[in-house]
């Protein structure tokens, strides 16, 4: 077992992370895909958790078998969305209990549909710090390279993402296509004097629309030369090679810049990780 924070004073980690199955044909694909990427060794893997807390039991269920029946060190999702302090602290006891040791301290989103359920907490920064104060966990936090959605300008995102950064152990990012986005982030944050870890975030395309969609969702730009590179085919496997190929070279940008490190989105699926791995030639017995 091992805190990720010990892993990154240690050297560059891999990680990767997968969201909790909701029917019994996910529960298999996503054994499937842990069987295929667990050869790999990546540092750490991550579990998601719903919106809400609508995913509390499901997301420590994975993590937990992770700790048990695996070789991976697991990290748990949290938001302080529908939460309040005596929930938090359960929650904490039950994984500090199965030896889970890391936390990803999040603020979530409001459920779309029915009524939000009472939060003690507003911020992820407000959770952060009860994570912090527990004592038993390595702590991460998300951090917004084209700035988080409802953030009203530039300056006052880098503000409280600094303010939280400066708080936690590291911080991993939504997915961006370009380079430069990534780098800009970095140096801003150096410049409000905060220089923990920042885990870039991987998402590969592997279908046209459905990037889309997500880049809209999370505030993430969906740039013209990827556009155009994924425009000229509508072939299902031509597409899947792009998001490969394109990934595959953000990842050794981000490698040559300094980056501490590469967070893969899997979603629940192992061949265009496996895939960028093997490109990137990133030994399994690192
Ligand atoms: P916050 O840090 O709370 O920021 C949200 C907004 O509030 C920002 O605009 C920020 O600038 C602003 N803000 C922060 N502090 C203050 C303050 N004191 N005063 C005024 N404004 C402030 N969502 C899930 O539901 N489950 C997941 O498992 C999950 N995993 C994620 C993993 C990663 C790596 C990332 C990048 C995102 C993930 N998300 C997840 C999405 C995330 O919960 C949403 O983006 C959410 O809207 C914001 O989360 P945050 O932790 O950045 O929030």
């Amino acid at each position: 077992m091992a805190r990720i924070a010990d892993l990154l004073a240690a050297g560059r980690t891999f990680s990767f992370e997968f969201f909790p199955p909701k029917t019994d044909g996910a529960q298999l694909s996503l054994g499937r895909a842990i069987g295929e990427l667990e050869p790999l060794a990546p540092s750490f893997v991550s579990v998601t958790y719903g919106a809400g807390g609508s995913t509390r039991q499901r997301t420590h269920a994975v993590v937990s078998w992770m700790r048990k029946e695996t070789t991976l060190t697991p990290m748990a999702h949290l938001t302080c969305q529908g939460h309040v302090r005596a929930e938090i602290r359960e929650i904490l006891n039950d994984y500090a209990a199965d030896g889970v040791e890391n936390i990803l301290a999040l603020g979530g989103d409001v459920p779309t549909d029915g009524e939000p359920a009472p939060s003690d907490y507003t911020y992820a920064s407000d959770l952060l710090e009860d994570v912090v104060a527990d004592g038993r966990f390595s702590v991460g936090i998300a951090a917004h390279p084209e700035l988080h959605p409802r953030s009203p300008d530039r300056a006052t995102d880098r503000k409280f993402l600094a303010a939280k950064l400066s708080r936690a152990d590291f911080a991993i990012t939504q997915f961006f296509f370009d380079l430069d986005v990534y780098v800009q982030m970095v140096n801003e944050l150096a410049d409000l004097g905060v220089t923990k870890p920042i885990l870039p975030g991987i998402m590969p395309v592997t279908n046209k629309s459905q990037i889309r969609r997500m880049a809209e969702l999370s505030g993430a730009a969906f740039p013209a030369w990827l556009a155009e590179r994924l425009d000229r085919t509508d072939d299902a496997e031509e597409i899947r090679r792009i998001g490969v190929d394109t990934a595959t070279e953000l990842c050794q940008g981000l490698l040559d810049a300094g980056a501490p490190g590469l967070h893969f989105y899997t979603m629940n699926r192992s061949t265009a990780t496996s895939e960028i791995y093997a490109n990137l030639g990133l030994s399994p017995t690192r």
